[in-house]
């Protein structure tokens, strides 16, 4: 009885995109035989920890608009994103042209 339990939980996976049970011979390339992407959670984890990660970031962002920011707010990170952004080409543009610049 355990060996079979063993084999019946070797030879399926339940897959971590469509929820489906397929035939699965532990084999992290192994694909799901419903939707065909892989059935090892390991790129669907990777994936998710890095969508995380670039949200974490985007929210340390100093004028990232949070749900919780009341229009004032908002609209006054919008401007400083606005300004934020010239800056930052003015900054990129004075750079290119010192290194443009002979000597
Ligand atoms: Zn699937």
């Amino acid at each position: 009885m355990h060996l079979y339990l063993y084999f019946y939980t070797m030879g399926e996976k339940k897959c971590p995109h469509c929820g489906k049970w397929s035939k699965w011979k532990t084999n992290i390339n192994d694909k799901c035989e419903f939707c065909g992407n892989y059935l090892s959670s390991r790129d669907l984890e990777y994936h998710e920890n890095r969508q995380k990660d670039i949200q974490a970031n985007k929210e340390q962002w100093i004028f990232y608009i949070k749900e919780t920011d009341s229009k004032f707010i908002a609209d006054l990170k919008k401007v400083g994103n606005f300004f934020y952004t010239i800056y930052m080409a003015i900054i990129t543009f004075l750079a290119a042209l010192i290194a443009a610049l002979p000597g």
